[in-house]
């Protein structure tokens, strides 16, 4: 444009020579064909070039012929550039243009967004920094012992040592100054970059002793680069993927592609976030947060932005969270949009109920008992989950309310996740429910062809009111006559298959009670389960004895074989679990087949059986029935023994390698202990390691932590307040694991940060208002295709009926 203005000056100006001082005129074929040279077509370059040895009449037609091409060139640029400005991008464009596609990429800097498998450019708008450097200039005789900094240095001298690893040396200054810099490699382009005299930009970390300080294997910069040095820089990484090494020149790379994306592509990004809510929580708009988060105005304080506190920061993890969240509410609203068979329930139901059992609820039962039976009574489907320890009586409480749906001539089907425990639920219904006059009917595999078809049949007449079953059970060739309730055992979500399925099968859409032995806290309730109602049974049934729980290291191994001993003469059995042996570990970790033996050398009089993971069902049901039979003393077993499987003749449990468990894993491991009249122990066996202290305060921190989170097991029994600990300690992911739930993985929310646990509280109630408002979403189309994109298929945000 300035060549274009200068040409444009120059061509008036000398147009309106007149012909003496025209035909004088030189040098303008240089000058105009050198700026104009990017505006017009060759030809006339070309005819630019001969202008100085044209007569004055011919000089000023080709001028006035230049002046008017010129200024039909600048009316044409401003009207591009204001097309481009007028651009509006699309959240679709985000995820269709291809970051191997984009011209202001180098083809490194592509690399290293491939590196960590960025495709699009929403994927690098959204690939959050973990953590922030200060790469701001600081002065050498400021900075403390420990601290990281950048520096600009003058180097004095270069020299090979040979001082164990480091093997050459380098000495810079500033003022009167000095450093001493190692590195570990004797590399020739070290010589020439650190030549005596120059300037050179150091980033690392310095440790100060006694008067001297020093630094080993800094970054080194030859110049200032204003995307990666003397700000506030992020820091990328693979989130939860080791393996991949990402250096820090490919972090640079992502740095400088991640500054030109957002400088050309953010300010096109739509936003989404209702405006109202932006306002309510005073939240910066999607592109000041993108950016900031990016990279942050230098007045942001360094500490507060790795702890995630800044305004840009929150508005993205309430941005992540409330994504979540609407798909949750959105998904509860569609289910409740069906109509379901209203149950009426006499007044003192509970009160007569009460009267079948050999005890009096717990407050926790009735409660429950209660929630669900005003769900029930309602024409919209209930959605319930009932949370409760292993023991703390959850199967009443769905005895009850499935006597509530029989009363009222409805079927009611009951599914367990094997076989065991479909047989054992069975009797516990049959026997409270016969006192009832109702009769309860068991549907397995095993169950003969001829009852089967029976079954089947009052199945479709109706007669049949109770069915007890595997998952299998809406699989088999059955029609209800009409299914009003299903209660669902040690399985987290009823899918929306599995209730088109039913739908298929007795034509209404079934009330839907889910009941788990995972103990839930309530942020990842929220977060995992946001679309159903939750009942907790905390209390557990007046009598029992907690499981006694001992930590030891394994040097001490024989004190608690002489305990299991004790156990064993007394006719009682054991559970040995292992942690599960990938197989790429390279680990002090013995594997379970390893461990079995030991125990079998241990005891050679007893009967010790292995279970494990790769077994065929049948061989597991095999072993595990011989068990239960008292037929084996000691079960070896990776974590496969199933949950809610009721042997009360264990009384031992021992987890091998407690360290490599989630603390909600060894504590609904733990419950399967004690169940009888005897009581019970969990022993947690750790290596011997963990006695000693270790040199590296890393490691020394990692081990203490290690150790607290196993004794909060030796000092509670309380499955909510160890599950809040694992929260608190290790983001919750094990509690997802075991909650058989598929992880969530977030991008920048983070739940061991109390702060994220509050903003998911604020966010559920956001996203029930707005889907109360707007049940599809119909007024907030971005909004609604950013949920659709991340939860569509894994919440099934699909009409069911
Ligand atoms: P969960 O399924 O929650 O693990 P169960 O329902 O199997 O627990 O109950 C465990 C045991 O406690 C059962 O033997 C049951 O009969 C008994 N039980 C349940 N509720 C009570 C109560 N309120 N008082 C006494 N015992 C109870
Ligand atoms: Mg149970």
């Amino acid at each position: 444009m300035k060549k274009l203005k200068q040409a444009k000056a120059i061509i008036n100006r000398v147009r309106n020579y007149e012909n003496a001082l025209l035909s004088r005129t030189t040098g303008l074929s240089e000058t105009l064909s050198q700026l104009l040279s990017d505006f017009l077509p060759e030809g006339l370059i070309e005819d630019i070039k001969q202008i100085d040895s044209l007569t004055p009449q011919k000089k000023r037609a080709l001028l006035n012929y230049l002046s008017k091409a010129v200024e039909q060139i600048e009316r044409n640029i401003p009207e591009k550039k204001k097309e481009k400005q007028s651009i509006k991008l699309k959240l679709q464009d985000f995820w269709s243009i291809k970051i191997n596609d984009l011209k202001i990429l180098k083809p490194i800097e592509k690399r290293a967004f491939r590196k960590i498998g960025v495709k699009s450019l929403y994927d690098a708008l959204f690939f959050f920094p973990h953590r922030y450097e200060d790469k701001r200039l600081k002065k050498l005789s400021k900075i403390k012992n420990g601290e990281y900094g950048l520096f600009r240095l003058e180097v004095v001298e270069t020299k090979k040592i040979n001082r164990g690893k480091l093997k050459v040396q380098v000495v810079l200054k500033e003022g009167k100054d000095f450093l001493n810099v190692y590195f570990v490699h004797d590399r020739p382009y070290l010589f020439s970059f650190f030549r005596k005299g120059k300037e050179v930009i150091l980033y690392g970390k310095v440790s100060v002793y006694g008067k001297e300080k020093s630094m080993i294997q800094p970054e080194i910069y030859n110049s200032f680069d204003e995307v990666v040095l003397d700000r506030i820089v992020p820091v990328y990484s693979l989130r939860g993927d080791s393996s991949v090494k990402i250096t820090s020149q490919t972090i640079n790379h992502l740095r400088r592609g991640m500054f030109k994306i957002i400088e050309k592509y953010l300010p096109y990004f739509p936003e989404y976030l209702p405006e109202e809510i932006r306002e309510r929580y005073k939240l910066p708009s999607i592109s000041q947060a993108l950016k900031n988060v990016h990279f942050p105005e230098d007045t942001h304080n360094i500490e507060k932005l790795n702890g995630f506190e800044t305004r840009p920061q929150i508005r993205l993890i309430f941005d992540e969270l409330f994504i979540l969240e609407l798909a949750q509410a959105y998904r509860k609203s569609l289910i409740k949009s069906n109509p379901a068979q209203p149950v009426s329930v006499s007044e003192n139901f509970v009160e007569e109920f009460e009267n079948l059992l050999p005890f009096s609820l717990t407050g926790d039962q009735k409660k429950a008992l209660k929630d669900i039976l005003s769900d029930i009574s309602k024409s919209s489907p209930m959605n319930r989950m009932v949370q409760g320890d292993v023991g703390s009586g959850k199967t009443v409480v769905a005895i009850g309310s499935a006597l509530a749906v029989a009363q009222n001539n409805l079927q009611v089907a009951v599914m367990a996740p094997t076989e065991i425990l479909a047989k054992q639920h069975y009797h516990n219904f049959k026997n409270i429910l016969s006192k009832a006059g109702i009769e309860v009917y068991l549907l397995t595999g095993n169950t003969p062809p001829k009852e089967k078809r029976k079954l089947y049949k009052k199945m479709e007449t109706g007669e049949a009111k109770i069915v007890i079953g595997t998952h299998a059970l809406i699989q088999e060739e059955v029609r209800f006559k009409n299914l009003a309730l299903v209660i669902v055992d040690e399985q987290h979500r009823f899918g929306v298959e599995q209730r088109k399925a039913l739908i298929e099968k007795s034509g209404t859409v079934p009330h839907v009670l889910v009941m788990t032995a995972t103990p839930i806290p309530r942020t990842l309730s929220i977060a995992l389960y946001g679309d159903l109602d939750v009942s907790i049974i905390k209390q557990l049934p007046a009598g029992r004895k907690p499981v006694e729980t001992v930590l030891y290291y394994e040097d001490e191994r024989e004190n608690m074989l002489s305990k299991i001993k004790q156990e064993l003469e007394k006719g009682r059995q054991v559970f040995v679990v292992y942690p599960l042996i990938e197989e790429s570990e390279k680990s002090d970790m013995k594997s379970v087949e390893e461990g079995f033996k030991h125990w079998q050398e241990a005891f050679p009089d007893k009967n010790v059986v292995l279970l494990h993971g790769k077994m065929p069902q049948e061989e597991k049901d095999f072993i595990m029935e011989q068990f239960r039979d008292k037929k084996a003393d000691i079960l070896v077993s990776t974590t496969v023994i199933e949950v809610g499987v009721d042997i009360p003749n264990a009384t031992v449990m021992v987890i091998e390698d407690a360290h490599r468990f989630g603390l909600s894993q060894i504590h609904q491991l733990r419950g399967r202990v004690g169940r009888g009249k005897y009581g019970g122990y969990c022993f947690l066996i750790v290596p011997s390691r963990f006695k000693k202290k270790e040199q590296e305060p890393e490691k020394e921190k990692s081990r203490q932590k290690t150790l607290e989170r196993l004794k909060i097991l030796v000092k509670t029994s309380d499955g909510f307040r160890i599950a809040e600990a694992d929260l608190e300690l290790r983001g919750g992911g094990d509690i997802m694991g075991t909650a058989q739930s598929g992880k969530l993985t977030f991008s920048i929310a983070d739940f061991t940060r109390p702060k994220d646990r509050i903003i998911l509280e604020y966010t559920k109630k956001e996203a029930e208002k707005l889907i109360k408002e707007d049940p599809h979403l119909e007024g907030h189309p971005v909004l609604k295709e950013l949920m659709m994109a991340k939860y569509r298929d894994r919440f099934n945000l699909i009409n069911i009926a």
